[in-house]
């Protein structure tokens, strides 16, 4: 006889299966169900020129110490890896001729390119000495000490000027968030920022106190052979406590009968025929499953539609100011380079979105970065990725052919390295698209989350995790899905002690 399901988890991205684990461990029947045909969402990996890399997620934040004890716990800390510390650069519109680039390493002491120190070289480099002086004013202003400050680019403008934020701070922000500085929710991208801010009684000191806080050495990690091996750990782990993976698999609809007491879920399904996994036009089955207890774990937009009819509780949160994913597109070279074994630009280059000669928003010498890649390259083969693609803006590469895209991203690969690169030069090139994967973590975002925590609390036996939710990163996914996890391991094995049944 089958087992019945305690728990359904709706979404296989590294929330989805990091529950569906906290929940297996105590024995609870988990269920995962995945609409594309692979596990992870944009921790995945690919093969080109007979190199293993990454697709999409590169590293984690170490902050906060959970991904790395979540990765002890796989038993995968031999693979931790810290990239090279030379650093990344930044590629922007020169101080002084209008029509010109330059190309400058990104100053240490900083925090999201906020600078610690604003007057020292290296952010003189960058911002001149008009921004170094206007952004040390900083340290002469009063800190407001009522309410607290949440855009990060307002905060940045106000007490160190416009220079610090075009020519630090947002090229940065979008690197990393692909969001405008100015709508980054400080609590989320920065956390204790706000807090340092008031103790140091000025930004650049709350930079270098948060610096100061943090534990030493690199602030991220990545695995050796590739995040990819993340995801595929946590599908072993589920697999040895028989958790069932149904990939191509959607839900389409969900219902709750029974009790507050003892719920029954009941999720609708699609599935495609077995016989064409990956044809869309091919026939659907459509069937319902059961359990117990649920877990969303999907992409905001797939969620709030999913638990729009459960209830009052969830009415008003569709009606909340949601930030629509952001699409990046992904190019990745592999080149016959070998001016690039000197690493001319570090581990890579942030770009300004005024500068006037480059598309991308930025590039990874994937090759300088990550020591275990090189490797398997040897010398003289080289590995850069660049993404394409930022918050409010049409994605600049969707009318490009594949053909047109590998021309854009070698002319911009020799701009943003300085070196130039020949066509003849690339033995592989590959288009990765997440079109629905980057929730930025946009003003507000905090109290859309509380407002999600609220409606939850007052449905039993249901949680919602992901990163529309926790935050984009690992570092904030993988603690949110820990605890959504535990709480319905609690709720469940709470039932299993003191149910009519046991
Ligand atoms: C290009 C790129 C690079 C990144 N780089 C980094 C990095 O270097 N470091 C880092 O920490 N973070 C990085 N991130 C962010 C990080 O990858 C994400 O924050 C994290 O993977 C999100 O996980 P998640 O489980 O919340 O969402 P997802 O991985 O998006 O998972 C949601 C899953 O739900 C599935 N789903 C949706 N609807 C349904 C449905 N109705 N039925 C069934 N399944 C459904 C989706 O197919 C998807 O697999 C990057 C993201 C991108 C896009």
């Amino acid at each position: 006889m089958t087992r019945p399901i305690d728990v359904v988890v709706i979404g296989g991205g590294v929330a989805g299966l990091v529950a569906a684990r906290e929940c297996a461990q105590v024995g609870l029947a988990v269920t995962v169900i995945e609409t594309t045909d692979a596990v992870g969402g944009p921790v995945a990996g690919h093969v080109l020129d007979g190199l293993t890399l990454d697709s999409g997620a590169e590293s984690f934040a170490v902050r906060g110490g959970t991904v790395a004890s979540f990765i002890e716990d796989l038993g995968l800390t031999d693979q931790v890896v810290a990239p090279n510390v030379a650093g990344a650069w930044l590629h922007l519109p020169a101080l002084k001729q209008a029509d010109a680039a330059m190309s400058v390493p990104l100053p240490k002491a900083g925090v999201l390119g906020i600078p610690g120190s604003p007057l020292s070289d290296d952010v003189r480099r960058v911002i001149g000495w008009k921004g170094s002086l206007r952004a040390y004013a900083d340290r002469l202003m009063p800190v407001l000490t009522i309410g607290r400050e949440h855009s990060l680019g307002d905060l940045v403008k106000k007490r160190m000027g416009q220079r610090v934020l075009d020519r630090l701070v947002e090229p940065v922000a979008s690197g990393v968030y692909t969001t405008s500085a100015v709508d980054l929710e400080i609590d989320v991208v920065a956390p204790g920022l706000n807090r340092a801010l008031t103790t140091a009684g000025s930004l650049s000191g709350a930079v270098s106190a948060l610096r100061a806080g943090a534990p030493a050495g690199s602030n991220v990690g990545g695995l050796l052979g590739g995040m990819a091996s993340l995801p595929a750990a946590i599908v072993a782990a589920l697999q040895r406590h028989d958790v069932a993976i149904l990939t191509g698999t959607t839900a389409t609809a969900l219902a709750r009968s029974g009790t507050d007491d003892a719920p029954t879920w009941s999720v609708t399904v699609t599935r495609q025929a077995d016989a064409a996994p990956t044809d869309p036009a091919a026939e659907r089955t459509t069937s319902t499953l059961t359990a117990r207890y649920l877990i969303i774990a999907t992409q905001g937009a797939q969620a709030l539609r999913l638990v729009n009819p459960l209830g009052d509780q969830f009415d008003a949160l569709a009606e909340l100011d949601w930030p629509a994913p952001t699409a990046v597109t992904l190019t990745t070279l592999v080149l016959d380079a070998p001016a690039l074994d000197a690493h001319p630009r570090g581990t890579g280059v942030l770009v300004s979105a005024d500068a006037p000669d480059v598309t991308a928003k930025a590039l990874t010498h994937v090759t300088a970065k990550w020591a275990w890649v090189a490797e398997a390259a040897g010398p003289g083969r080289h590995v850069v990725r660049l993404s394409y693609g930022r918050a409010g803006q049409p994605n600049p590469t969707d009318d490009l052919s594949d053909k047109e895209l590998q021309a854009l991203a070698l002319h911009d690969a020799s701009a943003l390295l300085g070196v130039p690169l020949a066509a003849a030069a690339v033995r592989a090139f590959a288009r990765t698209e997440w079109r629905d994967a980057l929730s930025p973590a946009t003003l507000g975002a905090p109290e859309r989350a509380q407002q999600v925590r609220e409606a939850v609390a007052a449905t039993p036996a249901i949680e919602i995790t992901g990163a529309w939710l926790a935050g984009t990163g690992l570092a904030s996914v993988i603690p949110h899905a820990l605890e959504a996890g535990d709480r319905i391991r609690h709720a469940a094995l709470g039932l299993t002690i003191t149910g009519p049944d046991e």
